[in-house]
């Protein structure tokens, strides 16, 4: 399956919330959802007035909700949902554990960027390194006692300078530990159900791969 190229905006105003995918212009009165909450589409306005959702349609919109917001393939969500399957615990709660576990995540969540997306742009044009190694796959899963920084080769650029300025080590979640001046962020633990800083229903979601 493709990935989704097509306007980012449409995806909240389908979801119904902001899904904050844009950084910045998410918290700006640009936001095209503060502008139209309603869904896309010819009959986006009419939407919202039918007749109550069914319960697949209630566990497909958490799913896609999830896998929007991690910018995650289906094929690849579903190989995470396995996983989870696999590991001792909730499946849920393991579920949004993988996905606040992948590289492109936790950059975001260290500060280095404004948006998930963005994010996994930087780590695919290889502007970090994972322990000290080149590390361009954002899906990569980081764990406990790993280090992530920014390359040597990357931190006189102007985003990153700039990018510097913004850092606050408050605002990092407490599986992270950011060391502003290095450009380098430590997995301390694995983060846990609430760490995830977004509103998931990750039961929704296992029900609908237990169809
Ligand atoms: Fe969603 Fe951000 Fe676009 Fe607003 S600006 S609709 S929150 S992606």
């Amino acid at each position: 399956m493709a990935r989704y190229t097509g306007p980012v905006c449409k995806l909240c105003r389908r979801e119904g919330e902001k899904l904050f995918l844009k950084g910045e212009r998410c918290f700006s009165p640009k936001c095209a959802f503060e502008r139209r909450s309603y869904a896309p589409g010819m009959h986006g306005r009419q939407a919202q007035f039918r007749r109550k959702e069914s319960d697949y349609a209630l566990q497909l919109r958490a799913k896609q909700k999830a896998r929007r917001i991690y910018g995650v393939y289906e094929r690849q969500f579903r190989r995470y949902f396995r996983e989870a399957q696999r590991q001792k615990g909730l499946t849920g709660v393991n579920l949004l554990i993988l996905l606040e576990s992948r590289l492109d995540n936790a950059v975001y969540r260290l500060g280095f960027a404004s948006s998930r997306s963005q994010a996994r742009q930087l780590v695919l044009h290889g502007h970090f390194a994972v322990n000290g190694r080149k590390t361009n796959i954002p899906s990569y899963l980081v764990k406990p006692g790993d280090v992530i920084s920014v390359r040597e080769s990357s931190r006189g650029k102007a985003y990153f300078k700039e990018i510097a300025q913004t850092l606050d080590e408050s605002r990092v979640p407490a599986w992270l530990s950011l060391d502003i001046p290095n450009l380098t962020g430590k997995v301390v633990d694995s983060p846990s159900r609430d760490d995830v800083d977004v509103t998931l229903n990750e039961h929704l979601i296992v029900e609908y791969y237990s169809r």
